[in-house]
């Protein structure tokens, strides 16, 4: 049996490595991006440029999104020349952005109705995760499209979990996110105490990592931290817009998260001084500021 036509629109730090392994795994593929550049560098590795996201609904049987956020998701499926002007029954689109589980059920019940289905499908295991096609995709939506797309979605992740109906998939990843930032602010906070206390903070992380605390964000964000490596990687102003998510969900089935509420505002703290196009470890300068640390004094900051 011939491989489906596979569509990607939104070729970013996460979607153009996972629109390689998809190319890499034999699919043929068609492309939009909002910028040109990237639509040229996958066109380069044998990709078709679709023009628009109605011309890769168009020609691809399953199309893939990995956008910024809930209103560029909402545009680029249901706006002017969007997915759903492009969409014919039997359809499958695979939203792997991270956006809101109101927004997913909503299209999803629209997928429907033209006779096609939607699938909201986020993705946690970071740009490293993308690349090696080791992503653990979260899955919201009918099982048996979600049956039809499995193949695809095997050669960008590792672990593939059907969480459930449409927007269980998002609600999952907002899980994820919220633990994420509170323990990415847990690290930033440790190595603020140990350059606070004049303790050398990367033996403190090397020895944090040897216990019981290890855990993949005290490895490569505490070093991150340590190395004033701040290009992205995760953009803050992403992670920020994830504990947006986070709450708004939470407050609509009376949630309370009170530690995503504090870590949205030092996020915020960060995106309103100009930071927002940081990597998320950029996170502990805000706590620097808090201490009094001035940044840069014994250490280069970026
Ligand atoms: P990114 O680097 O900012 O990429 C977003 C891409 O979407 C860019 O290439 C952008 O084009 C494109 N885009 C934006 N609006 C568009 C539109 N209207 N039409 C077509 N293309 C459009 O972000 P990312 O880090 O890849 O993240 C993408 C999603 O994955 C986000 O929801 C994020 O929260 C999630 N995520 C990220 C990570 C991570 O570690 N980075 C991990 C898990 C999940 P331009 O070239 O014009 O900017």
């Amino acid at each position: 049996m011939s491989k489906p036509t596979v569509g990607f629109i939104g070729l970013g730090i996460m979607g153009k490595p996972m629109a390689l392994n998809v190319l890499k795994a034999g699919f043929p593929l068609v492309v939009h991006n909002r910028s040109r550049g990237k639509v040229e560098e996958l066109v380069a590795a044998g990709a078709q440029d679709g023009g628009s996201p109605r011309g890769v609904a168009e020609r691809a049987e399953v199309i893939l999104l990995c956008l910024p956020d809930a209103p560029d998701v909402e545009q680029v499926v249901a706006g002017p020349n969007g997915v759903f002007e492009g969409i014919s029954p039997g359809k499958v689109i695979v939203d792997m952005s991270t956006s809101s589980p109101a927004l997913a059920r909503r299209l999803a019940a629209r997928a429907e109705a033209l006779g096609a289905a939607m699938l909201d499908a986020p993705v946690s295991g970071g740009e490293t995760g993308a690349r090696e096609g080791t992503l653990s995709i979260m899955v919201g939506g009918d099982g048996a499209a979600l049956a039809r797309v499995m193949p695809v979605l095997q050669a960008m992740g590792k672990t593939i979990t059907h969480i459930g109906p449409a927007g269980a998939g998002q609600v999952a990843k907002a899980c994820n996110q919220l633990v994420a930032a509170l323990m990415v602010e847990a690290v930033a906070e440790a190595m603020v105490l140990a350059t606070k206390a004049g303790v050398d903070p990367l033996r403190v992380r090397q020895a944090l990592l040897g216990g019981a605390v290890y855990s993949r964000i005290l490895e490569n964000h505490g070093l991150r931290m340590l190395e004033r490596r701040f290009e992205p990687g995760f953009k803050a102003h992403l992670h920020h817009k994830d504990l947006r998510i986070a709450l708004s969900t939470a407050r609509e089935y009376g949630a309370p998260l009170p530690g995503t509420a504090l870590v949205h505002e030092l996020y915020g703290s960060l995106v309103a001084a100009g930071k927002g196009e940081r990597d998320n470890s950029a996170l502990i300068t805000v706590l620097e500021g808090l201490a009094g640390i001035v940044a840069g004094t014994s250490r280069q900051e970026e």
